[in-house]
């Protein structure tokens, strides 16, 4: 980067271009309206509004999640210390609950609690207004970013966007909203936020309970546009109503259209679309537990609950302020928590911590020795075995290969009754079939920091 560039010129160059966006949504939201967030086939980017000229901040790029995310300096800042574990961050306690009223249970993607904790937060007064994003908003197969003020808004942005959304395109709303603020995003949002709460940005301050989903997978838009193709659907205007995980827990995909049909597909089968449309912030991201927030939450994966249905989520409480919100929650009979051991909660999701807190590295470390922009975590793991680094070469196989026009073409081809079934036995034989290496050694993950401290010095550490 040459140093004639402006701050949104490094922007550009240093991530956008490269692909390392993660659709956050910061760099708008900090534009003061000169930055939009356009609607691309790779996910929303920031792009100039209009004529005016962009100016952001001159530090912009510490607060980029597709450039860096301090997690060591943020933990510090967050939590007062680094986490005694980093596959899922600093936890004060774990549970297994869901919401006691059923109706926001059911509408909920998994217990309906990250609802449950915010509707309850604003009708005690603790906040004026929660920024969530809404789905089926401006148009029925769009999502937004809002700062819902009333519980009736807060439950009709329930569930889950398997979209990226740019949450933090609404700094500038938050930094003029009257009162005081809850949040939820996605792992980088949630960075962003706690590196712009660090440096003092008014917005991000009103903020007094971060909330966020655990994130494994997300995907480009074009995997509903190719599942609405493969059911004879040419066009996204034809949705009047578009929801992720409707009905009963896990729930399922479900698309209404302009003619009367409901077209639907259960969640394990419309996975078979992640290897085509998987998103690129997906495969660098090393974040699966939104290990920033007060209170995290995630689906209970365990044939116990999922044999059961209604709604199992495994719930985070990192702070004491996250902890005292559950906690008084559960003894007013509003939320069902029970306590859950550590090993229990990962057990659940152990895939996914190896896909992000090894696969994510052996991607990044890969892509860096072809010379290419990578995202800097201040951190990486101590060791990648071989074993594990092979097992990579056939998953990242496969998302070449399912990014290619021809396989996305044939995808469509193909009916989801066929797929779907097909992709999930698929998906279960190699789980099985890899559990062995992914799981090995994942117990004793030690890192290595490379962390840039809180006043930018770059400190050499080991832990
Ligand atoms: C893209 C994505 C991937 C996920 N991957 C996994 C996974 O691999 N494993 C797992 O266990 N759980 C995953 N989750 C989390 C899971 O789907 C539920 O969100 C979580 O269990 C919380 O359930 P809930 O019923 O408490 O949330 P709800 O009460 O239904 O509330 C969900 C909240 O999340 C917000 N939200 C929804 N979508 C987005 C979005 N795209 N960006 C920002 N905020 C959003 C909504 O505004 C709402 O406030 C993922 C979620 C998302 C959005
Ligand atoms: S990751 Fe966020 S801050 Fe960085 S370019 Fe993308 S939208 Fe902007």
């Amino acid at each position: 980067m040459t140093d004639h560039q402006t701050p949104f010129d490094q922007l550009v160059a240093g991530v956008v271009k490269p692909g390392l966006c993660t659709h956050c949504g910061t760099c708008a939201g900090l534009s003061g309206g000169a930055l939009a967030m356009v609607e691309t086939d790779y996910g929303p980017l920031p792009a100039p509004a209009g004529d005016q000229p962009v100016t952001l901040p001159d530090d912009i790029l510490s607060c980029c999640p597709g450039h860096r995310i301090d997690y060591p300096g943020l933990n510090k800042a967050v939590f007062g210390h680094l986490p005694d574990s980093w596959l899922s961050g600093n936890i004060h306690r774990i549970y297994l609950g869901y919401s006691a009223l059923p109706d926001i249970r059911r509408e909920g993607a998994s217990g309906g609690v990250i609802t449950q904790v915010l509707v309850d937060l604003l009708e005690q007064g603790q906040i004026d207004g929660a920024v969530v994003v809404r789905q089926g908003s401006p148009r029925a197969w769009e999502a937004e970013p809002v700062i819902a003020t009333t519980a009736e808004e807060i439950r009709a942005c329930s569930q889950s966007v398997y979209r990226p959304v740019p949450v933090n395109a609404l700094l500038d709303q938050m930094a003029a909203f009257e009162g005081r603020l809850a949040y939820v995003g996605l792992p980088d949002q949630v960075a962003s936020l706690r590196k712009l709460q660090q440096i003092g940005h008014s917005g991000a301050l009103k903020v007094d309970f971060v909330l966020g989903p655990y994130t494994g997978t997300n995907n480009y838009f074009g995997a509903i546009e190719s599942f609405l193709r493969s059911n004879g659907v040419k066009s996204v205007e034809q949705i009047t109503r578009l929801r992720y995980r409707d009905g009963e827990w896990p729930g399922h995909l479900s698309i209404t259209l302009q003619d009367g049909r409901t077209l639907k597909a259960e969640k394990f089968h419309y996975n078979y679309l992640i290897p085509f449309y998987v998103t690129r912030a997906t495969l660098f991201s090393v974040d699966f537990t939104n290990e920033l927030t007060d209170i995290s939450v995630g689906d209970a994966w365990s044939p116990r609950y999922e044999g059961l249905g209604e709604g199992f989520s495994v719930v985070i409480a990192r702070t004491e302020k996250g902890e005292q919100v559950l906690r008084s929650e559960q003894e007013r009979g509003l939320l069902v928590l029970e306590p859950l051991e550590a090993a229990d909660a990962f057990s659940m999701h152990g895939h996914m911590l190896d896909f992000k807190k090894r696969g994510s590295f052996i991607r990044i470390g890969w892509r860096r020795a072809l010379g290419r922009p990578v995202p800097d975590y201040g951190y990486h793991p101590r060791h990648l075995p071989l074993t594990r680094k092979l097992v990579e070469v056939v998953i990242s196989g496969l998302f070449a290969i399912g990014r290619t026009r021809l396989a996305r073409f044939a995808v469509r081809l193909i009916p989801i009754k066929i797929l779907g079934p097909l992709f999930n036995t698929l998906r279960k034989t190699w789980k099985n079939l890899s559990k062995p290496v992914k799981r090995k050694g994942l117990g004793q993950y030690e890192i290595v920091l490379t962390g840039i401290d809180q006043n930018h010095h770059l400190e050499k550490n080991t832990q």
